[in-house]
């Protein structure tokens, strides 16, 4: 029998970021997945910013952005017309490094994520699949299987990262409550007529709904929709019944189709993502609609919040209580999530009245409007770029000073400010100030091994809502842990005697 700290079980875009940060903090762990190789085909098109944040803490954010194509416009169509264009780019300047979404297919995103565990000396065990396991208390026993044989795992904990129809949650016996959407989707890379579309096309209408997206290693477009409601239910629907109606909805010629399938949509969220030294991340917790772009997104998310968790309470620094801070922070985003793709799918498709103003009214006359102003804007880049979301009401979550609150994102200072993102890439625990530090604070710091990161205080630090001297402690995923807005010590010694914090 073999031992590991962490297995992991699953090696997608979830269970290949949680690799990597489990290597980067130094944690033994064992990556299986079941398949020969990283994904052939590309589902997830688009990167958010929040994914593409926690890329730069690892070192390759800006590597990821020059492989793919940041969106610069949205054009929506009804019927066999433009109704709406709405500039995407830039929209979140200011608040974040990286103020767009990125197409980049998850095909290559996957063979890219692989490569970096390469360069980390880290081999994925491909063609190994999880038959069994049980959690004795003290360890995880798993049993794997290759080439047909058997061997028996043990690790301190095990991940399963392995997709919606996951062994790891159905084993543990978690519900996954939700439902599937009545209508079949499609997906196709094809090549167009009208050369190479670098913006996001979208028509919606009754019953209707295709988008389209530039795939930037191909040279291909990618085609997600709703199969037509004259071909839903029947099987083996090819791409030659839809194309005279997806190319009417794109407005051109699709003159090559490179891969076509069609497949059910379902919206569930597990009713838990841990049970004692068994969690789960990604699809396996929570799958919804592809319209928002979100998925895998927040499986990137759910692996970067878990692994410090686990690298710090595996090397004794923190109390292992902080454990059950990943499913109270993420299973709350998940149903908020779930829940608000479903109405904006609904409300784009769908054929009650508030659709049918949705798309008659709201998007060709109001929308183009407001995203005039550069606030709305902002607040749309917000909603869908994963910035926003914050771990409120979590036990980690203490304090407040100026906007911000425990459980926010710590908020980006662009330049002339000095980069306060730069410091993240320690992907450790730091004190933040926009100001200067008083000596008790450096005293208590340096006591508990906390390093300070001062910063000057500028306009764009109180922009962001920052309160000038007010001390923040970040966690290693970038969030604010406390804030105190007088640099009181006793909190910040508090917070580090609660979850028994070592350096
Ligand atoms: C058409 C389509 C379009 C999409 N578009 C987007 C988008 O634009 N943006 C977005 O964010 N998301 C999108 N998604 C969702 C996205 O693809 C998923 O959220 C993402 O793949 C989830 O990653 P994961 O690592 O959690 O799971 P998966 O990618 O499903 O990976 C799970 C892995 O676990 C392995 N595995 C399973 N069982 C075992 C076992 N017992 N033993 C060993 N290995 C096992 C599997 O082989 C697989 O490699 C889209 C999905 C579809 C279908």
């Amino acid at each position: 029998m073999s031992n590991t700290q962490v297995l992991i079980v699953g090696a997608g875009p979830t269970g290949l970021v949680l690799a990597l940060n489990l290597a980067r903090h130094g944690v033994s762990f064992r990556i299986i997945d079941k398949n020969s190789g990283p994904g052939q085909a590309s589902r997830a098109m688009v990167v958010h910013a929040r994914t593409l944040e926690f890329y730069r803490q690892l070192g390759f954010g800006d590597e990821v952005v020059s492989l793919g194509i940041p969106m610069e416009a949205v054009h929506f169509r009804e019927g066999n017309e433009e109704v709406a264009k709405l500039d995407f780019k830039d929209n979140g300047a200011g608040l974040s490094p990286y103020p767009f979404a990125l197409c980049f297919p998850q095909d290559d995103h996957e063979r890219f994520l692989v490569a970096k565990l390469a360069e980390a000396s880290v081999a994925i065990e491909w063609n190994t699949e999880l038959k069994e396991f049980i959690d004795d208390g003290s360890h995880v026993q798993a049993t794997l299987e290759k080439d047909g044989s058997e061997e028996t795992v043990q690790a301190d904990y095990l991940c399963g990262c392995d997709g919606a129809r996951s062994r790891v949650r159905q084993t543990l016996g978690f519900d996954f409550p939700g439902g599937t959407y009545d209508q079949d989707f499609y997906v196709a890379d094809v090549k167009v007529a009208n050369g190479e579309n670098r913006d996001l096309i979208i028509n919606v209408g009754s019953h209707t709904f295709v988008l389209m997206l530039p795939v930037h290693s191909t040279g291909m477009q990618r085609l997600i929709g709703i199969v037509p409601p004259e071909l839903a239910g029947q099987t083996n629907v090819t791409f030659e019944q839809i194309q005279p109606s997806a190319e009417k909805m794109i407005d051109t010629t699709v003159e090559q189709v490179h891969w076509f399938s069609t497949y059910h949509v379902h919206h569930r969220v597990a009713s838990h993502f841990r049970a004692g030294r068994i969690f789960i991340a990604g699809d396996a917790g929570h799958i919804h609609s592809p319209a928002g772009g979100q998925g895998m997104n927040t499986g990137i998310g759910d692996a970067v919040n878990l692994s410090w968790k686990l690298a710090h309470v595996l090397q004794g620094r923190i109390d292992p209580s902080v454990l059950d801070t990943y499913e109270e922070e993420r299973i709350k985003f998940a149903r908020t999530l779930v829940a608000t793709t479903d109405r904006a799918f609904e409300a784009m498709v769908g054929e009650g009245v508030g659709s049918q103003i949705f798309r008659t009214w709201l998007l060709p006359h109001v929308l183009p409007f407001l995203t005039g102003f550069s606030a709305v804007r902002q607040t749309m880049f917000s909603a869908v770029s994963q910035t926003r979301i914050n771990y409120h009401g979590s036990a980690l979550s203490q304090g407040h000073a100026g906007d911000l609150q425990g459980g926010d994102r710590l908020p980006w200072t662009p330049a002339p400010a000095t980069d306060n993102f730069a410091p993240l890439s320690a992907l450790d625990w730091q004190i933040h100030i926009y100001g200067a530090p008083t000596p008790d604070l450096r005293a208590a710091a340096s006591d508990l091994g906390l390093p300070i990161q001062e910063f000057p205080w500028t306009d764009a630090a109180e922009h962001a809502g920052l309160e000038k001297d007010a001390f923040y402690l970040v966690r290693p995923d970038g969030y604010v842990a406390l804030a105190s807005a007088h640099q009181d010590i006793e909190p910040l010694k508090a917070y580090a005697a609660k979850f028994a914090f070592q350096p």
